[in-house]
């Protein structure tokens, strides 16, 4: 644990006295002046470090190239669900965009994965009220048949309500349960509220349930259904799973608020591919002086198929990938290596981050400090960091100068994080910092079709590729070890 800011330079003095009362007076007068030259240079490279960051900071400011990226990727990929030809298409343009603007150690680390796809989906009120239903089946929902699933509705307030309900007591019938998510600066309570999408429909179908249906996880009051991934537990059967826009789970709410029993009819068709290719996409700058030293920075380059990725997570490729850029175009040479990984598979369960760790396992030591870009397109206001050492937290407390002037805080907490798609590097013990972005909208468009390329703000983009440029360049630049400090013998 360790918290921030510090009082820089707390550590690390040259050990004077000893030296004087051990050496003779014109050698310790020699060592002396090697040693205050050695910390002038020190001190020097890191002024000179912090300079260059500030460079970055400004140039990002007058404008990058974030918005032009994720423009680009939504307009000529468009939507890229894991495991398709569409997502392979979405490689194949970052492939060549890295490789055009001349980064280091282009490729692609391929993996494979079983991918789910949309094929129809719909709903609507049998009785009392018929009526359509905007919905949007679960990422992994089994199909109904073509004949659609019809069955009285039973309704639950929370997750937990279900989970509480007798076992059989849903024989032969469709489980809905709403929530009350709201809208937070962080998203705080995705955490909490998506495991009534993750988990409700196993649990549903332990009950007896034959179909499950959510309000989405979402905060927008649009006929937009949020999609997402479900998880089935091995021992539960499969039941379709859909989630209804927030109006229209208002709408069943209410008429089953009056009394009278509520029937629907909800069909999804949908399969799955077996052994369907992904990847992530790989550039660097590579290190001057200790290249196996990596600082990893990234985003997810899949989405869901119902917008065009644009704030999930089209935002966070841009912003990465225009930091990256600016640090090459100013023609500066860290001394460890800045790797961007545009990881694959992120919505339907890190399977890119999980390939990622397989493959790179004996280099995961080396991986020095991480942060992804994944909570859209929101001006960044906060960092923290997890560093596990002194120096880190002085390193650190430099950035939240550097950032101060456009609006970053320095937090005082220490939570874990860095992106969804680090957790894997986390749990093998790779530091994190956090850039938490205003997502105060966020949760209005994750994961339906109103996720576009308009709703995005390219001051806010630049604004976060400024961050990202300072800590990247800062973290790779530095000798500075985020691990934890070995105990001195
Ligand atoms: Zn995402």
């Amino acid at each position: 644990m360790s918290y921030w800011p510090v009082q820089p330079g707390s550590h690390r003095r040259p050990p004077m006295k000893r030296l004087r009362r051990n050496c003779g007076v014109a050698l310790s007068a020699l060592l002396l002046s090697l040693l205050a030259f050695k910390a002038f240079a020190v001190a020097e490279g890191a002024a000179e470090s912090r300079a260059h960051a500030a460079l970055l900071r400004d140039r990002a400011m007058m404008g990058s190239n974030a918005m032009r990226i994720v423009t680009d990727l939504t307009t000529q990929v468009g939507p890229r669900l894991a495991g398709s030809e569409a997502e392979a298409r979405a490689r194949a343009w970052a492939l060549a965009i890295l490789n055009k603007k001349g980064f280091a150690n282009v490729r692609n680390e391929p993996f494979e994965m079983d991918a789910w796809q949309r094929h129809d989906e719909g709903g609507q009120i049998l009785a009392p009220y018929p009526q359509p239903l905007a919905v949007s089946a679960l990422g992994g929902s089994v199909s109904t048949g073509k004949d659609g699933l019809s069955a009285d509705v039973t309704l639950f307030e929370t997750l937990d309500d279900l989970k509480d309900a007798p076992k059989g007591s849903l024989e032969g019938r469709i489980a809905y349960v709403g929530h009350a998510m709201q809208r937070t600066q962080d998203g705080s309570s995705y955490g909490y509220f998506n495991d009534a999408r993750t988990a409700g429909p196993s649990i549903a179908a332990s009950k007896g349930a034959l179909g499950y249906l959510i309000r989405s996880v979402g905060t927008d009051s649009h006929r937009f259904p949020h999609t997402g991934s479900l998880r089935y537990s091995e021992d539960m059967p499969r039941i379709p799973a859909l989630a209804l826009s927030n109006p229209d789970a208002d709408q069943i709410e209410r008429i089953a608020a009056g009394g009278q029993s509520l029937s629907v009819k909800v069909w999804v068709d949908s399969s799955v591919v077996p052994a369907a290719q992904s990847g992530n996409v790989i550039a660097e700058i590579p290190g001057r002086e200790t290249p196996d030293e990596i600082v990893v920075i990234g985003a997810h380059l899949d989405s869901w198929d119902l917008g065009t990725g644009a704030i999930d997570d089209g935002a966070g490729v841009g912003i990465t990938m225009a930091a990256l850029e600016l640090i090459k175009e100013a023609g500066l040479a860290p001394r460890r290596t800045i790797r961007l990984v545009l990881w694959g598979a992120e919505e339907v369960g890190l399977l890119g981050a999980l390939a990622y760790r397989d493959k790179h396992e004996a280099a995961v030591a080396n991986h020095v400090i991480g942060s992804e870009s994944d909570f859209g397109g929101g001006r960044i206001w906060k960092i923290t960091a997890d560093s596990q050492s002194k120096a880190g937290d002085t390193l650190f407390s430099d950035m939240a100068r550097l950032l101060a002037p456009i609006g970053v805080a320095a937090g005082s907490d220490d939570e874990p994080g860095g992106g969804p798609d680090l957790y894997p590097l986390i749990a093998a013990g790779m530091p994190t910092l956090r850039l938490h972005q205003d997502g105060s909208d966020y949760f209005d468009l994750h994961h339906t079709a109103d996720d576009t390329v308009d709703k995005l703000d390219s001051a806010a983009l630049d604004q976060n590729v400024a961050a990202f440029a300072v800590f990247a360049w800062l973290a790779a630049d530095s000798d500075v070890s985020f691990r934890a400090e070995k105990t001195p013998e």
